[in-house]
């Protein structure tokens, strides 16, 4: 049997010492002492974690693309006594010493979704399925967000383009939809769907429930893991989603809950009681787990993250190759590594609880199996990935992070030719001659 942490251990944070567990269930407490700036972080810290750490960290948050915002739940998780490698702390809080050079094929926009976007904020690049971005905020940031080209506040380096919540822009998005009878999925996704209001989540629930070709929708959230009080003190937003999900059933539509966690110390008693709750409301929730090297890269880890969350009735779907996204080479890893997690993952839970490792192709080829590659040369880590029911005739090429290879090729990669060589030689085998 499973036990999660269930006392008030973020009590042995000073600064919330005082903080009864009534406030701290309470999510609108949750949001008021989220940190989001350097002040408030060293305020909170400062007794507790290691000088040369909060250095780093405020050097950090001008270098990221990320803006910071971090909840005090998962402030309270992390192990202060050594931040470096807690695996919480990898994902929220940039460090400058951290920080390695970015590859040199690397883009902002890395999946093409801004160039697949068919209006602001929906994506059509599967013929059955949309994703719909109705906002560009979450309650925390992850370092490593797949969008960070959008999501969040400007940073010193990064000028985001702006998906704000705005039903008129919505508008345009439904219209697209309802006028495409191929489209059956919806996947709204952000930011993220915690941060729309109850009314929100009825006005978009409804309208695409009431499409007569949309058999499925899901919202996406990260909330459950670093803020599943939300779920327990949020009546009106739960109740939004209830009964939206009661619209679906009566449709004959499924309405399901897409959640984000990459590490069994993001889930305690708090998030068993969240998801207790869910699942009581018959609503399926599923995980999309990203794979970061030094938080979830060794079996042991995510095996003890497919066990956990399977114990609390969350479904693991996907394993997520980190795409490739500025300023967080630190923490990408090889196809090689996935490939092998895969293989030490596959039987230890239930096979419909056992996740599909993907890799979504830059270029915007989508999501791929990570075995299914055509070529893959792990010297130079090109690896060559199709989708023939997707955007068929064409190649996609992905690229290790350059720390995973050899001194004399990392090198190579810094010169143009040579970046060229190496495409065209992984090109070349896969290539029919015609
Ligand atoms: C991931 C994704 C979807 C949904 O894909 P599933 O494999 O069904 O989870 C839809 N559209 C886009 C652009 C996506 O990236």
């Amino acid at each position: 049997m499973a036990t999660y942490l269930d006392d008030a251990f973020w009590c042995k944070i000073p600064a919330f010492s005082q903080v009864s567990e009534d406030e701290f269930i309470d999510y609108k407490w949750q949001i008021k002492h989220s940190v989001c700036n350097e002040p408030n972080l060293i305020k909170t810290i400062k007794d507790i974690a290691p000088d040369e750490f909060i250095k780093a960290a405020c050097q950090g948050f001008s270098k990221t693309p990320m803006a910071v915002r971090i909840t005090p739940y998962l402030l309270s998780l992390i192990n202060w006594r050594d931040p470096w490698h807690d695996p919480i702390c990898k994902q929220f809080i940039p460090t400058s010493n951290q920080l390695m050079e970015d590859h040199p094929m690397l883009r902002l926009d890395s999946l093409h979704e801004l160039k697949d976007a068919i209006a602001p904020g929906l994506i059509h690049r599967y013929a059955h399925k949309a994703l719909f971005l109705p906002l560009d905020t979450c309650p925390a940031y992850c370092r490593f967000c797949t969008r960070s080209y959008a999501v969040g506040r400007d940073t010193n380096i990064v000028k985001k383009v702006n998906l704000p919540i705005a039903p008129q822009r919505w508008k345009e998005a439904f219209n697209y939809i309802e006028s495409h009878p191929e489209l059956e999925d919806v996947a709204i996704s952000g930011g993220d769907t915690y941060n729309l209001s109850a009314e929100h989540i009825k006005a978009i629930g409804f309208r695409l429930l009431q499409i007569p070709h949309i058999r499925r929708i899901r919202f996406a959230t990260r909330g459950i893991a670093v803020m599943p009080m939300k779920i327990l003190s949020d009546e009106k937003w739960l109740k939004a989603i209830t009964s939206v999900l009661n619209l679906g059933r009566q449709l004959h539509k499924e309405v399901a809950l897409h959640t984000h966690f990459n590490h069994a110390s993001e889930i305690t008693s708090i998030t068993q009681l969240a998801m207790n709750q869910l699942f009581e409301l018959g609503l399926v929730v599923r995980n999309q787990t990203v794979l970061l090297r030094g938080v979830n890269d060794t079996a042991s880890q995510m095996q003890l993250l497919i066990k956990r969350l399977s114990y609390i009735n969350i479904q693991p779907y996907y394993v997520y190759q980190h795409d490739l996204v500025k300023g967080v080479e630190d923490l990408r890893t090889s196809v090689e590594t996935a490939i092998k997690l895969e293989k030490n993952v596959r039987g230890v839970a239930a096979g419909f609880n056992t996740p599909t490792f993907v890799l979504d192709t830059p270029g915007g080829g989508g999501k791929r199996c990570i075995h299914s590659y055509e070529y893959y040369n792990r010297e130079t880590g090109v690896s060559v990935y199709t989708a023939p029911a997707v955007k068929p005739g064409q190649y996609f090429l992905y690229f290790d992070p350059l720390h995973s290879l050899k001194v004399e090729i990392r090198a190579a990669w810094q010169d143009p030719k040579k970046r060229e060589e190496m495409c065209s030689e992984a090109l070349k085998e896969v290539i029919p001659v015609p």
